[in-house]
């Protein structure tokens, strides 16, 4: 039976994501908090509901639906589409060195 045929998506936790937006973003992403630009829910980046395939990930609001983020991959680029988001936070690395004063 093949599950990989072209086109087809498979749901996964929003967890599955944290790979390529660390490719991304250059920090883990999944506790970041997003805001729907569509219904305003308020969830950590994980919380959202995941779509895989071959050529990226898309993640969907758990409340709405409505895409949040789409992340799409080519042999040759990188596109990152935010349009459903209103907004997405993340706390500093409590790691990073600070500059004393
Ligand atoms: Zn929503």
């Amino acid at each position: 039976m093949d599950t990989t045929h072209p086109g087809h998506r498979r749901r996964v936790d929003g967890n599955a994501a944290g790979g390529l937006l660390l490719e991304y973003f250059g920090r883990d992403m999944t506790t970041a908090r997003t805001r729907c630009a569509h219904c305003d829910r308020v969830a950590a980046l994980a919380d959202a509901v995941t779509e895989v395939d071959d050529a990226g990930v898309i993640l969907l609001c758990r409340s709405c639906g409505h895409t949040l983020l789409t992340c799409l991959s080519t042999a040759t680029s990188r596109t990152l589409a935010l349009r459903g988001l209103a907004e997405i936070a993340w706390d500093q690395d409590p790691e990073r060195p600070r500059t004393a004063s």
